[in-house]
């Protein structure tokens, strides 16, 4: 009975397994033509200046309707390109859909006050080309790159700690602006964060979101403010709901902020009435 039960346990696993790598096979197979087909589109959310509650940048963020798989969300479909090495394809397609855009509204008479934040991954960073095809689409589509910054988290930093170094002080020198996203979730080494010319510092969305209920997490948060202070780097906050959250991090040196309170991530147009005009 034992031999058995563990036999169909392990069939079980196995099912289940299969069923869990063949979808994201599948995922990952619809992915490719989507990227191929330019079917991905990006969405703008407002980042504000939590002192004067005025716009002082936009954040891309990527969004996928399939057909078949109706929407799937980033945090899905981001660590299967990941995976699958697709991220550097599907990366060029996002700093172009963003030059075209930022062109766009700069012929429409409008212009994004501060700069427009793409998300940058691990692999897309490591890429020796990345400087060169940014730069390039700024120059095809008339962007500043200064225009531009970009987001890559602590843990796309540690991957290759000495390339990413390189990499920043490449982009910087062109006026790019460069944040660390979802700070406090990862991995990261102070002394690399030193050497890492960032010039900005987001606090990630779990200890937002807890920091009224939560004194570790209010800890936290204080914490980063004051090294990102000390270091000479801006702070942004990310996941802002409410109103008390805003006022608790202006309290505490916080002067920039990304969250649903302000609004959520928009389609180009509806983001251009509501935050450009
Ligand atoms: P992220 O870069 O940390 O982006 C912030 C996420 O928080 C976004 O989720 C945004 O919609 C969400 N958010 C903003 N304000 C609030 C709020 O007040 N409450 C809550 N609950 N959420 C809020 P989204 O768009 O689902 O993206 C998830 C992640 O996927 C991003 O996290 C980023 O890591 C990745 N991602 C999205 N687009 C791209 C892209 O073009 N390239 C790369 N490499 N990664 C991307
Ligand atoms: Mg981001
Ligand atoms: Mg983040
Ligand atoms: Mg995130």
């Amino acid at each position: 009975y034992q031999a058995k039960r563990q036999k169909l346990s392990v069939l079980h696993f196995e099912s289940w397994m299969g069923q869990l790598v063949s979808e994201k096979l599948h995922i990952a197979k619809r992915l490719a033509v989507a990227i191929a087909e330019h079917q991905l589109r990006l969405h703008y959310q407002p980042q504000v200046d939590l002192r004067t509650g005025q716009l002082i940048g936009a954040e891309a963020l990527c969004r996928w309707h399939d057909e078949e798989l109706g929407c799937v969300s980033p945090s899905k479909f981001i660590p299967i390109a990941e995976e699958r090495g697709m991220m550097v394809a599907l990366g060029n397609w996002v700093i172009e859909e963003a030059c075209r855009q930022l062109a766009e509204w700069q012929q429409q008479g409008m212009r994004l006050p501060g700069q427009l934040a793409i998300n940058i991954a691990a692999d897309q960073f490591e890429d020796d080309d990345l400087a060169t095809s940014l730069l390039a689409f700024c120059h095809q589509y008339q962007v500043e790159a200064s225009m531009l910054s970009l987001e890559i988290t602590e843990s796309g930093i540690m991957v290759h700690p000495e390339k990413a170094i390189a990499m920043t002080e490449t982009l910087k020198g062109h006026g790019l602006g460069l944040a660390i996203d979802d700070f406090g979730t990862g991995y990261s080494s102070l002394a690399y964060l030193k050497r890492f010319a960032a010039d900005k510092i987001k606090i990630d969305i779990s200890f937002v979101r807890d920091m009224l209920t939560s004194d570790n997490d209010r800890v936290i948060v204080a914490t980063i403010i004051a090294m990102a202070t000390t270091l000479g780097l801006e702070t942004i906050a990310e996941g802002i709901e409410h109103a008390d959250q805003a006022e608790a991090l202006l309290s505490m040196g916080c002067n920039q902020a990304q969250g649903y309170y302000f609004d959520r991530p928009l389609v180009a147009d509806h983001f251009a009435e509501r935050w450009l005009t």
